[in-house]
């Protein structure tokens, strides 16, 4: 990340800061709002959802055309240009109308090329600056194209939003962020602005200075992140706003490193074999999990039937059939071995606690 200006922003240094409420709900709402964080920094844009497509029906679904000028109006009066996201044509003709120079395209739009491309032909001649959020599934080209339909309409400030991947599986972020299709995005676009949108990638405010950072180490061009001036009462994504001036005191606490731009190469494949590593421990420790439930079973079982915790053929035959298994794969034969001990020992402590529990349940 550098103190250059950005091509979507030139009258700003970067990084390129967009902030505001996931939703404008009221003109006085988005006038607090934009008075709040204009408080605690300059931003490059106020951004607010005008129209909400949420995953499920009678969620907030947004304000309204009335709130662009809203928007509109509360950016101006903190110096600043407002942002909203369309998802059609008929939203883009409105903000258009109302001299609006920045939109973005959300997650679920971007996924299907139908709609990018009916916003494309709406947004033919405007000339503004366009994001283009990745889709909600993690599908690199899919984002690509639907990039290249915007700027086949001509749009040459053209950006990127990092938004997270929404994967079916157990996740501590709301949206997975999986670094390496940005990184992607990166190598096989060079020079696109990526935004990192740290709120929708984590879904709560304790991961937001973890994501912002590690956006920021990747050199990405800046961040979109929502603020609200009274979050835990939002009618939209309340768990993941912050008060413009908690928003303030996070930025000041990440670090803005400087880019290597001759090891870039080097980055981008690091991270990508480490986020391979991250994917291969939480499945390694997932299976662990599952391995230990089935210990428990069994241990309840053995207890049923009154049969002792070791069994040392059972042992052996584990040891033996491992083994062989690690040296086949040309794994070392004693990291294999001290791994499997390991297991064993745990495994044979959690039986020994379910007997216990047992005897002790007894005898009460
Ligand atoms: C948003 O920015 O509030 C939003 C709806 O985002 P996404 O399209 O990334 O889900
Ligand atoms: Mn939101």
């Amino acid at each position: 990340m550098s103190a250059e200006t950005s091509p979507l922003f030139p009258d700003l240094e970067s990084p390129i800061l967009i902030t505001g409420p996931c939703s404008v709900e009221s003109e006085e709402q988005i006038h607090r709002a934009a008075k709040e964080i204009s408080e605690g920094q300059k931003i490059h844009a106020l951004r607010g959802g005008i129209w909400k497509p949420r995953t499920r029906p009678n969620g907030f679904e947004g304000i309204g055309e009335q709130g662009l000028l809203w928007l509109k109006e509360a950016a101006e009066s903190i110096g600043t240009v407002p942002i909203t996201e369309v998802a059609n044509a008929q939203h883009v003709e409105a903000a258009l109308k109302l001299d609006y120079k920045h939109l973005w395209i959300g997650a679920r739009t971007s996924a299907n090329p139908f709609s990018v491309q009916e916003i494309a032909d709406a947004l033919k001649g405007s000339g503004i600056t366009v994001l283009v959020k990745n889709p909600v599934n993690p599908d690199v080209k899919l984002w690509i194209g639907a990039l290249e339909r915007i700027q086949g309409a001509g749009i040459e400030k053209l950006g990127a939003v990092h938004r997270g991947f929404s994967v079916y599986r157990d996740s501590v972020y709301r949206n997975l962020p999986m670094w390496e299709i940005p990184i992607s995005l990166m190598s096989e676009w060079p020079g696109l602005p990526i935004i990192c949108d740290p709120s929708h990638i984590a879904g709560n405010r304790e991961m937001l200075a973890f994501v912002s950072q590690k956006a920021y180490d990747l050199n990405m061009s800046g961040l979109m992140i929502e603020s609200h001036p009274d979050p835990d009462a939002a009618l939209s994504d309340p768990q993941q706003q912050l008060k413009p001036s908690k928003l303030t005191e996070m930025l000041v606490s990440l670090s803005i490193r400087k880019a290597h731009s001759d090891d870039f190469e080097f980055d981008n494949k690091l991270e990508e074999l480490r986020n391979i590593i991250d994917d291969i421990d939480g499945e390694i420790i997932r299976k662990f999990a599952h391995r230990m439930s089935v210990i428990e079973k069994i241990g309840e079982y053995k207890k049923e039937n009154d049969v002792t915790i070791l069994q040392l053929d059972r042992w052996k035959e584990i040891l033996k059939s491992r083994s062989k298994l690690g040296n086949d794969l040309l794994l070392d034969e004693q990291f294999v071995h001290q791994f499997l001990e390991l297991l064993h020992q745990f495994s044979i402590q959690k039986q020994t606690e379910i007997m216990n529990e047992k005897k002790a349940q007894k005898k009460s």
